[in-house]
């Protein structure tokens, strides 16, 4: 007996927020469509999607992260972003990474381009920081972006004051205001980073995951299912139509057919691509125009936070697992995104004698957009991976325009870090390509078919009429903001089309 359904009115592939999101705009519009998602990784998590941090036992954690691992559970991971810079290629952990295939010979590759594979998908393992696009980063095209956002804000939970509390952040704002702020419009001024995080009223954090995304309305959808460890390995298509799913349950090994109206692929911006080449489906634009953003990273210590500051924040106790989350937005003048978070230690070592003030130690992160070329590709060759799907192989060089974005970047990264306080080390660190884990493009969409994109302006394939692609990868523009809640806000209007095309059936 298959555990499957015969068919249903729409089959989602992968369980993270972007998929999440087609799930819960269906159950909330379209109550009585029958929705099946299919996740190849274990449920690690509860609820399911669950962000791992919120497991309180360290040992439950470590385990979640490693099950989210795939093919490269059990190997080493990193978990500061500044431990990368030993060089070697380590993923941080509830990730895994390409075993070959990341460079091609005289090329850059994406050495540490990165995966997870557990229900919830890469959010049971982020940051959370949902800034929104501006200038250039922005889909020109879409006149709804704003509403989209907001809606893609409501799903994430996002929220700006869990941090409100904690030490320091507000000086952190001021001095970086001091030297950023003149002359920008208020949106794009130095604030708090939106983050898809609440406080509990205990004071715990709680972050979202892909089971926020999904809410007790899908959960308490009885038309919605959830089966994880089920590979999608083709999208069924015939006359030009999506017509279902070819699903091999991983528990037994056995193939199954699901027939579907509708068809949602939403297995992140490198795996997306390989199940439509897998099936047959290759248009020109196929995993072209990938991009990632380029990221350096420094650190800074307050500058005059005395002892005195110390004892106020003894006392508060306000000191959380990560302090305040600031935001330096991109504008097209100043094409960087700034991430900047006060740490409770040190990336580089101090003296004994020298004790951190909690919140006095600050993480600055710059990260830059691509120069978008065509020849920068995800490929897909003959060869198998470990999932039995065809391998991927990373095409990938930064321009020299790329080089000088970098380069200014670095120096924007000192003059920031020394407006809040003692720069910590000699000199900013550029992560190793594909760190940022933001990969776009690879299934872009575009205003109209002009065989550059791969999807229209709903999510919807040129060639393939009910057959929608979801996540980073169908971000049009470079952007060097994180990218999670623009690809939710596309799957929102994605998930719009599809409701209202149920609707009338
Ligand atoms: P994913 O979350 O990657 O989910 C895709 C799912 O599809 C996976 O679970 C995968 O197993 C499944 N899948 C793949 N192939 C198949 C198949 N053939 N059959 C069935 N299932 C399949 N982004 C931000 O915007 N802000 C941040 O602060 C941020 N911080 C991050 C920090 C870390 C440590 C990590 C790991 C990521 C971070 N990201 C951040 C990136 C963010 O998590 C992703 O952008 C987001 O999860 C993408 O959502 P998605 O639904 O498109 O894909």
């Amino acid at each position: 007996m298959s555990r499957y359904p015969e068919s249903v009115d729409v089959a989602i592939v992968g369980s993270g927020p972007t998929g999440a999101a087609y799930a819960r705009i269906l159950s909330e519009q379209v109550p009585r469509a029958r929705v099946a998602m299919f996740e190849v990784g274990p449920t690690v998590s509860d609820p399911p999607g669950a962000h791992v941090k919120n497991i309180e036992d360290a040992e439950a954690r470590a385990a979640a992260q490693r099950r989210s691992e795939g093919p490269g559970a059990g190997e080493a991971t990193v978990d500061n972003p500044g431990a990368v810079k030993s060089g070697e290629r380590r993923a941080r952990p509830g990730t895994f990474l390409l075993s070959d295939g990341y460079r091609v010979d005289d090329e850059d590759g994406l050495p540490v381009a990165a995966f997870s594979s557990n229900v919830g998908g890469m959010a049971a393992h982020w940051t959370g920081a949902c800034p929104r696009p501006g200038g250039s980063e922005r889909i020109a095209f879409l006149p709804d972006m704003d509403e989209l956002l907001d809606e893609a804000d409501r799903l994430l939970g996002v929220t700006t004051d869990a941090f409100d509390a904690a030490p320091f952040t507000a000086l952190v704002r001021e001095r970086l205001a001091a030297v950023v702020d003149d002359g920008r419009e208020p949106a794009a001024q130095v604030q708090r980073m939106p983050l898809a995080v609440r406080r509990r009223e205990d004071g715990r954090l709680v972050w979202s995951g892909a089971d926020v995304v999904l809410g007790d309305v899908t959960r308490g959808n009885p038309n919605f299912s959830l089966h994880d460890e089920s590979l999608v390995t083709r999208v069924l298509v015939e006359d030009g139509r999506a017509a279902g799913v070819s699903v091999r349950d991983l528990r037994t090994g056995d193939v199954h057919e699901v027939r579907a109206r509708f068809v949602v692929v939403a297995a992140d911006a490198l795996r997306t691509p390989q199940v439509l080449w897998a099936s047959g489906i290759r248009p020109e634009a196929l995993g072209r125009m990938l991009n990632d953003q380029t990221q350096v990273v420094y650190a800074a210590r307050l500058r005059d936070v005395g002892p005195a500051a110390a004892a106020q924040v003894a006392a508060s106790g306000a000191l959380s697992e990560q302090s305040g989350v600031s935001w330096v937005p991109f504008t097209d003048e100043v094409p960087f995104h700034g991430q900047i978070m006060q740490l409770d230690a040190s990336p580089v070592p101090l003296a004994d004698d020298d004790p951190v003030i909690p919140g006095s130690i600050v993480g600055l992160g710059l990260f830059c957009a691509k120069d978008l070329q065509w020849e920068d590709r995800v490929e897909f060759t003959d060869q198998p991976d470990p999932y039995g799907m065809p391998a991927m192989r990373l095409r990938y060089t930064l321009t020299d325009r790329d080089r000088a974005v970098l380069e200014r970047a670095r120096e924007e990264i000192v003059r920031l870090a020394k407006a809040v306080g003692e720069p910590l080390g000699d000199r900013p660190f550029t992560m190793p390509l594909g760190a940022s884990l933001h990969y776009q493009g690879t299934t872009r969409m575009g205003e109209v078919d002009d065989g550059r994109s791969v999807c229209g302006p709903d999510c919807e394939v040129w060639d393939v009429s009910g057959l929608f692609v979801a996540g980073n990868g169908v971000i049009p523009t470079a952007t060097a903001c994180n990218p999670t809640l623009t690809s939710v806000a596309l799957a929102v209007r994605g998930a719009r089309t599809i409701a209202r095309k149920l609707s009338f059936v």
